[in-house]
């Protein structure tokens, strides 16, 4: 393999097997499923008898030595594979043993049962698995060992040199997640102007632009179909919970129905935010945001023993929304996009810019509680919405940011309004 840096890319297909093709797919699973848990009854059993650890390459050579003695193993799936399941084992025990060594006291990986059993991997193209693609990466055919053409449908982003893959199993469905090496960037970016966005509470994203002098306020409404779905979900869990014994089979229905659901709102999601940021990426050269703490919006609800949180109610009411709309996936998607053609994505420091306390156009900071939904300038009488707000201010500090790239002295955030008569940006 060359020393050039990698930049990997995840597609995921599905697979559509034949009912014989599911059946080898199963029996590979299961063998896979088994290879983990003997090898974790190993190394459980070393460390409680004699606190030994068991390494990954001694599970290899036992490995080897398996598959010399017993051909079933060697027939039932593809070497390095095996050992990649191995390297799964060994990931799982390497967070045990950080957690052992921080002074935690963890519970063992535990034992997988085959419904539970994600998959198995793949390490070099060709070797138990080719993946052929058709015309532009969309759809195309994997051949496995010891099951053979599987038919498989989706499309990559961009094409480049495989790398990897993962066969998983999810919800009785196979698919294939495939690990390409896309290269380096394309240049060939015909868009210019400039986009700052925040997370809305009402809306999902809510920007400002700027292209040759003029702003504008664009917002992307959270889908309709969002709702529904959730209503759906939460009518599919009442049906569940509404069965309380475990083992009867209408329960199981459910369950199942459950998680198909899950999984399909899921999809369409994932879908949705693709399309809307590779739309996004296509039309700005330069896109800037706050840098995002989920975990901080969402802390702040319960609150810390020093400072208990108000409207615990309420607030994690809006977190719900927060985490619903999905920033931090939508965020890493955006990001991607941009800088896959070539634009360039700036993420504004939150904690010093302030962007949702401070005014865009005067530049004063005035603090606001979460639930005031308007920014109402004491100082200068701007007033808009919040979230527009913010974004106006996360877009001035971006484009200043371009600025000092330029190559003119660079000014500190505070120094704007300073520096400046009239703001750079009028508002809308
Ligand atoms: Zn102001």
């Amino acid at each position: 393999m060359s020393d050039a840096p990698q930049n990997l890319r995840k597609t995921t297909y599905r697979l559509y097997p034949t009912p014989k093709q599911a059946l080898a797919l199963g029996a590979l699973l299961r063998t896979h499923q088994q290879l983990y848990n003997a090898a974790l009854e190993e190394r459980i059993s070393a460390w409680t008898k004699a606190k030994l650890s068991i390494s990954y390459e001694d599970q290899c050579k036992s490995l080897t030595a398996l598959r010399r003695d017993l051909p079933e193993w060697a027939d039932a799936a593809n070497c390095s594979s095996q050992q990649m399941t191995l390297r799964r084992l060994k990931k799982a025990f390497d967070a045990f043993f950080r957690r052992v060594k921080s002074g935690q006291t963890p519970g063992f990986p535990r034992f997988k049962s085959l419904d539970r059993f994600p998959g198995f991997s793949f390490k070099t193209h060709g070797d138990g698995w080719r993946f052929t693609p058709e015309d532009n990466w969309k759809h195309g055919s994997l051949r496995l060992s010891g099951v053979g053409q599987i038919r498989a449908r989706g499309q990559a982003r961009q094409g480049g040199a495989m790398r990897s893959s993962e066969i998983l199993h999810r919800n009785g469905q196979w698919y294939l997640s495939l690990t390409l090496d896309i290269g380096t960037p394309k240049r060939a970016r015909t868009a210019d102007g400039a986009l700052a966005f925040d997370w809305g509470v009402e809306t999902f994203l809510s920007g400002v632009t700027h292209a040759t002098e003029a702003n504008e306020v664009i917002s992307i409404d959270n889908p309709r179909w969002w709702q529904a779905d959730k209503d759906k979900i939460v009518a599919l869990q009442r049906a569940v919970s509404s069965k309380p014994n475990k083992r009867s089979n209408r329960r199981r229905k459910a369950v199942a129905r459950l998680s198909r659901a899950k999984a399909k709102t899921a999809r369409c999601r994932l879908n949705w935010m693709h399309q809307t940021s590779a739309k996004l990426a296509s039309q700005f050269a330069l896109v800037a945001t706050e840098e995002l703490s989920i975990q901080g919006m969402t802390r702040s609800a319960a609150g810390t023993a020093d400072e208990p949180g108000k409207n615990v109610a309420q607030k994690s009411g809006l977190n719900r929304e927060i985490l619903d709309t999905a920033p931090a996936l939508f965020t890493s998607l955006l990001r991607c996009k941009v800088l896959e053609t070539g634009g360039e994505w700036l993420e504004a420091p939150t904690r010093k810019l302030k962007p949702s306390q401070r005014c865009p156009r005067c530049w004063d900071v005035q603090k606001k509680q979460l639930s005031q939904r308007t920014h109402s300038c004491a100082k200068c009488g701007h007033t808009e919405p919040r979230d527009i707000a913010s974004a106006r201010v996360v877009l001035r500090w971006a484009l200043e940011i371009e600025i000092e790239t330029d190559g003119r002295e660079p000014r500190q955030y505070g120094e704007h309004h300073a520096h400046r008569e009239t703001p750079p940006l009028a508002p809308a």
